[in-house]
């Protein structure tokens, strides 16, 4: 009997699972690997609400793997070390692993390579619909802006889907860790697994996702964000299901999953830009301080600001319009290290992920990807155009609550002001004066 393992990084499904395919042709019985690194967990990436939906992700995985003949083998410790002790363990042919973008990927790579040599085996295709490196420009190494990308995007011929393997043999008597209980920080966290992903992703309706993307009250995004960040769904399965569809609904929300694609061949070629800027403006910061603090508790004074921290805190995810408008408030009209918003974005949010959080917060901070890196978001500007009728912030600020329509925007109008809630902390008609004196534009 020949064995392989499958080591589950980012990618934990069964269906269009290049790694699991591989094992699975690889040799006569599979061991499915997760392993516990402390090392993810030492700089700040397995904060409560992550470990909490990781965690249903590991135990859905297991209970599929079992009608198949297998189930999830758990270990804890260094990942590179731990793999290869379980395949000395098992005697295995071969270990295979997704490719991964950031810098601990490569790392991760590399040290198995150190332990396995030949015997492993890195896939590529599991994050991403593209290859990160296969889509660039003449002489170049990756895509800085987004329009060229999505174009050659488009012409980029597609891999072939994975099914799932109908019999997947796991050898008897190897240990394995029980599931860590984790508690989330945010009570109204989505359940995690590929089976909650896939029932999700089945239900949405993806023909409204053209006119109500952009809607914060209507909710009408597919929040399937956290699945694909875990790799509970395969973000090439969902393009292919929604071409097939078709519509101007799956158009645009394939564009989206290609702005996944694009930082994510940015972040796998500059893997620094998750801490240093990407294009550096000579920008000198302001330090964390009590403005921060405001800003992280959604006690800034702008509603559509305060709603969309409060919605973060509360259920670890943020509409994408209400993440930009927090981001921009922060690193441009407060002119707040991007870094200090990461940071808080990262410790909340069950999506969190290095390519798509830091690349984003570059973008909005004027050091990533935006061609128009001086651009503000104005709050109030934006509340108008995405809460016409201030629902969502009545929703998430209850101090604002009974206030009507477009007033819920603008509290600080209101004699006596609502109470509970605070002043605005900076001049609501000065919004993009700071930005705009540090960089000398006037
Ligand atoms: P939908 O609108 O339904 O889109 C479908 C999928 O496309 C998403 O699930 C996501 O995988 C992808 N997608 C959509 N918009 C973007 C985008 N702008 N960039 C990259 N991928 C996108 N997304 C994360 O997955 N993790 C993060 O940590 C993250 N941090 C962000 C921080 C800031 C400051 C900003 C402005 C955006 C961030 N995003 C992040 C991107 C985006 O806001 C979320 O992917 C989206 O809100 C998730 O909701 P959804 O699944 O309903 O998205």
């Amino acid at each position: 009997m020949t064995v392989s393992i499958a080591l589950f990084t980012q990618d934990l499904r069964l269906h269009d699972n290049p790694v699991l395919r591989a094992a699975a042709d690889a040799a006569d019985e599979v061991v499915p690997l997760f392993v516990l690194d402390p090392a993810v967990a030492a700089v700040g990436f397995a904060p409560p609400n992550r470990s909490a939906f990781l965690a249903d992700c590991l135990t859905d995985l297991d209970a599929s793997l079992r009608p198949l003949g297998g189930r999830l083998v758990l270990r804890g410790g260094p990942v590179a070390a731990e793999t290869a002790r379980l395949a000395a363990e098992v005697d295995a042919v071969s270990v295979h692993v997704a490719a991964g973008v950031s810098g601990f990927a490569h790392r991760r790579e590399q040290a198995l390579r150190e332990r396995l040599g030949e015997r492993l085996r890195v896939h590529d295709g599991s994050l991403t619909v593209a290859v990160p490196g296969a889509v660039t420009p003449e002489g170049k190494d990756h895509y800085a802006v987004f329009t060229p990308y999505f174009r050659a995007w488009q012409q980029t011929p597609r891999r072939t889907l994975h099914r799932v393997p109908r019999v997947l043999r796991t050898p008897d008597g190897i240990a394995s860790e029980p599931v860590p209980v984790a508690t989330p920080d945010s009570p109204g966290l989505p359940p995690g697994g590929e089976s909650a992903g896939r029932r999700r992703w089945q239900a949405y309706p993806l023909e409204q996702y053209g006119d109500l993307h952009d809607d914060l009250a209507a909710d009408g995004t597919s929040r399937l964000s956290p699945y694909l960040h875990f790799g509970c769904l395969s973000a090439a399965e969902l393009v292919a299901a929604a071409e097939r569809r078709g519509g101007s609904g799956a158009e645009a929300f394939v564009r989206q999953l290609v702005w996944r694609d694009f930082h994510h061949q940015v972040l796998a070629a500059r893997p620094e830009a998750a801490h240093r800027d990407y294009r550096p403006r000579g920008d000198r910061w302001l330090p964390d301080d009590e403005e921060c603090e405001a800003w992280r508790q959604g006690r800034t004074g702008f509603p559509l600001v305060d709603a969309g921290m409060r919605q973060l805190a509360e259920e670890g995810w943020m509409h994408n319009r209400a993440r930009l408008v927090t981001a921009s408030f922060l690193a441009k009209t407060l002119y707040k290290d991007w870094r200090i918003g990461a940071r808080h974005f990262l410790d909340l949010l069950v999506d969190g992920d290095l390519a798509n959080n830091q690349l984003n917060w570059q973008w909005v901070a004027g050091t990533g990807t935006d061609t128009r890196p001086n651009r503000v978001l104005s709050p109030l500007a934006q509340a108008d155009r995405l809460d016409p009728d201030g629902a969502y912030v009545r929703r998430w600020v209850p101090e604002l609550a009974g206030l009507a329509g477009r007033a819920a925007h603008r509290p600080w109008r209101l004699d006596p002001p609502p109470a509970g809630y605070p002043a605005p902390i900076v001049d609501p008609d000065a919004v993009s004066a700071r930005l705009r004196h540090a960089r000398g534009l006037g």
